[in-house]
């Protein structure tokens, strides 16, 4: 059959509630065309983020009720610890309350002042951890993955080359190396087995713990299924083992390919690493069989984790995306390709020629994505990115204006998505009549959150 369905059905509903274009229009001008300030009980469809929004199975809903709320030694626990191990292969596994927790309880082991991580690209909460420890945060991704119309099967893969240079001199300074799969802030693209294989025998050859950003690693090692050769007969859980095999730990935001909406992990193989990072556990996150969550939150997790590695629901997953890139194509609309694992990224330069940079053309489509259809998508552009040069009023515009459509995972069906495209090609057919905006008001940090906005009038 071509048509591929959702491989579930559905036991509990949550209703949406339908507004007027009249009524958004109202809604943006009071939040002042910021639509992380719009409330979410106002939007129809909400792809800001496929981070924690997913939907939970009855499996995972029945294992809540069974969770052991026991302070030490939980029985949820070793189930959660089972899952991880019998997947990635790792020794400690120390649950943690989302990515960047682990990620700080990492970094703050192994990052220090005057020495730098690479990593295909960092993610922010990443770099952000990296930094904060002083360390410099380097991004060795291929060329091709920052180029948005360049097919690749693997556009997140590292610059083995670069890395290799890099390393050859500098590798007294590397206390540990990343790779991010699959590559976030690159479009949700994947790494390939033998990319992993050999970033892993470089970090090696300089005896540098090599970790990986597990996110989306399911998404991933279904990418790696079916594009790399010699993978195609292989199960998924064999592809996720042998992609962690490479390494000697990672950290993961359960909320992403968990299946969960809160939650998160360090695994490790090095036993002294290990107990350091459970003392630091227990300062901010909380008793090892815990860390920041629930057993029944564990058992979410253990169940997630293992349905994740479903071929029929990752099939269904990376097709939700590639389904609806084809039909912006179709219509003229140009986007990131090709499609990642989690999310469509549209580019706003070409949807808008007529709006500079310094206008901000992605908050102008993010703002008529919403009026039209009442969706919620996020700039990644120069809202989020330009920044102001010393002794000048200009900004230096980002490099690309792109908006982002993150999907939830198991939460809208294929008429939801219908929708949504035929929201973003009417948008594109009236894009002539859109105008830009100006930023009337800005906080001193990451202020695409909270920045007010008005209209350029013309
Ligand atoms: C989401 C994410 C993180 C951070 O995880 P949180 O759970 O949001 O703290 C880290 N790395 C990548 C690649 C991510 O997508």
């Amino acid at each position: 059959m071509k048509t591929l369905i959702e491989p579930f059905k559905i036991k509990m509903v949550e209703a949406v509630r339908q507004t007027t274009e009249k009524e958004r229009g109202k809604i943006l001008k009071d939040v002042h065309y910021n639509i992380f300030m719009v409330e979410a009980e106002h939007i129809l469809i909400d792809f800001l983020t496929d981070s924690g929004t997913g939907a939970m199975s009855d499996r995972q809903w029945g294992a809540v009720m069974i969770g052991d709320e026991s302070y030490a030694g939980s029985r949820s626990f070793f189930k959660f610890e089972k899952a991880v191990r019998d997947i990635m292969g790792f020794k400690h596994i120390i649950p943690t309350h989302q990515g960047r927790a682990a990620e700080r309880i990492l970094f703050s082991m192994l990052a220090k002042k005057g020495q730098a991580i690479p990593n295909n690209t960092h993610f922010d909460t990443t770099r952000a951890n990296v930094e904060y420890n002083e360390a410099e945060a380097l991004d060795f991704v291929i060329p091709e993955g920052q180029i948005p119309e360049k097919i690749h099967p693997f556009k997140g893969n590292m610059d083995l080359a670069k890395l290799a240079e890099f390393l050859k001199k500098n590798h007294q300074k590397v206390p540990i190396g990343m790779t991010t799969i699959t590559n976030n802030s690159g479009g949700g693209q994947p790494v390939s087995m033998e990319n992993i294989r050999q970033t892993a025998k470089l970090y090696k050859k300089y005896n540098i713990p090599f970790f990986i950003d597990a996110c989306r690693f399911a998404e991933n090692a279904y990418f790696i299924k079916l594009r790399e050769k010699g993978y195609g007969d292989k199960s998924i859980p064999e592809i996720a083992l042998e992609m962690f095999s490479h390494a000697d730990g990672c950290t993961m935001s359960a909320k992403k390919d968990g299946l969960v909406n809160m939650g998160g992990f360090i695994a490790l193989n090095d036993d002294r690493l290990a107990m350091q990072a459970r003392n630091l556990l227990i300062l901010t996150e909380g008793f090892p069989s815990y860390g920041g969550l629930s057993g029944r939150d564990l058992e979410a997790l253990a169940v997630g984790l293992r349905e994740v590695l479903g071929e029929d629901y990752l099939k269904y997953r990376l097709r939700t995306a590639e389904y609806m890139g084809e039909k912006l194509i179709e219509a003229g609309v140009s986007i990131i390709r090709p499609t990642g694992g989690h999310a469509v990224y549209i580019d706003a330069k070409h949807f808008y020629p007529h709006i500079p940079s310094s206008q901000y053309p992605g908050q102008t489509l993010v703002c008529e994505l919403y009026k039209k259809g009442g969706i919620r998508a996020v700039e990644i552009g120069s809202v989020m990115f330009a920044r102001k040069q010393k002794g000048s009023k200009q900004e230096k515009p980002a490099v690309m204006e792109l908006v982002r459509l993150a999907f939830p995972r198991r939460v809208y069906t294929q008429s939801h998505f219908d929708y949504a495209i035929e929201v973003i090609i009417e948008t594109f057919k009236q894009r002539k009549k859109a105008r830009g905006f100006e930023i009337v008001w800005e906080p001193p940090f990451l202020r695409h959150f909270t920045a007010h906005f008005k209209p350029v009038s013309g």
